[in-house]
């Protein structure tokens, strides 16, 4: 580590890049058991040298991880790697240049359209592009011929990707097509509601962490108190996705799983420590046990009035969903609409959302 960090300081200015940081920058337990000594010290001394740096040096440090989660915090203190930058998987626009930069290396015909390969790929990774174009490169040798082909491609799609649906990640155009409506449900309620705040993008990329799709709102200012209303608004935003497949499939899917687990947690505290719900009032009828570890709670009251919050928290979660129904049946043609726009696209912002919300796609 001394010795990198010296040959950083004669070579600037440089880049340091550091693979898989993970590796050594693990959590330290503090156990000071187990053979993690040399780790540690790899660490201490990674931590001792960066604190050597500054902006003048002219050496810039980079590291990447596919477990941002299991680092030492001590690494991610400002003056060490003090920003964050998470890739995400190419979208549309993304896959299309990847597969350009891997065909750079390969001769192909001249009629190639990278967008259908794109199309096709949708939750394929950069390195599974590579092999995608490398499979196809295959296929046009074992044919006897130089100049790979479309067809090459298309075939170089279902082979590879095949491999990959069973690992779950790239996902069909039926099941693209119903993650797509299900995202414009949570931003259209989002969207048409006081209290609400802004939709800022939405995309139906899977995430690495197993989500076929996100809609993400940013509060326009940060706020550390929530208002009824706005908990309530909350609430109608999560069940939309739910509530955009009834409208537009008569079905629902497992989707909603995170979304029914998020609003139950949020209608649950309204009832047992906010004090939002008419029925009880003021009274605590949870305690919060852990405040750290993700706030776990316990119920403070008779196994009766257990039934009752339960009732409560039903009525509050029926009302919202009922609520996100209606609302989206009311605006279905918007819906229709900005579900092709995203099913397209792949990723939308805020501003194409909302450009789209009052004017349409034409506009
Ligand atoms: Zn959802």
């Amino acid at each position: 580590m001394r010795d990198l960090f010296k040959q950083a300081r004669e070579k600037a200015p440089c880049i340091v890049f550091i693979d898989e940081i993970d590796t050594i920058g693990k959590k330290r337990d503090g156990s000071g058991l187990g053979g993690n000594e040399e780790r540690e010290q790899t660490l201490n001394q990674l931590l001792a040298e960066m604190d050597g740096f500054d902006g003048s040096k002219g050496v810039v440090i980079l590291a990447a991880t596919n477990r941002p989660e299991s680092l030492d915090q001590a690494l991610l203190r400002p003056g060490r790697f003090d920003r964050r930058i998470p890739v995400e998987l190419p979208d549309l626009a993304g896959r299309e240049a990847i597969l350009r930069v891997h065909a750079k290396d390969v001769k192909i015909g001249t009629n190639i359209d990278f967008n259908v390969v794109a199309r096709a790929t949708a939750g394929a990774s950069g390195a599974e592009l590579a092999n995608i174009v490398n499979e196809a490169a295959l296929l046009a040798v074992k044919d006897d011929r130089d100049i790979v082909s479309q067809k090459d491609f298309d075939e170089a799609v279902e082979t590879v990707i095949a491999g990959y649906q069973r690992k779950g990640a790239v996902i069909s155009n039926r099941e693209k097509l119903i993650v797509s409506y299900h995202e414009i449900g949570h931003a259209l309620v989002a969207g048409l509601t006081k209290n609400s705040a802004p939709v800022h993008k939405i995309t139906i990329i899977p995430r690495t962490s197993g989500a076929l799709g996100y809609t993400m709102q940013v509060e326009e200012e940060e706020s550390n108190l929530i208002s009824k209303e706005e908990a309530i608004a909350r609430i109608a935003t999560m069940t939309g996705g739910r509530a955009a497949e009834e409208v537009v499939f008569k079905s629902v899917t497992s989707g909603a799983a995170n979304d029914i687990e998020q609003a139950t947690k949020l209608a649950r505290a309204m009832v047992t420590r906010l004090g939002m719900s008419d029925k009880f009032d003021m009274m605590a009828l949870e305690t919060v046990t852990n405040q750290y570890l993700g706030g776990d709670t316990q119920l403070a009251c008779s196994a009766d009035t257990a039934t009752r919050v339960d009732e409560e928290v039903l009525k509050i979660i029926k009302e919202a969903h009922a609520y996100a129904v209606d609302l989206l049946t009311k605006n279905i043609d918007k819906l229709h609409e900005l579900a092709k726009y995203l099913y397209e696209k792949e990723t939308i912002t805020g501003e194409e959302f909302m450009e789209i919300l009052h004017n349409g796609a034409n506009a």
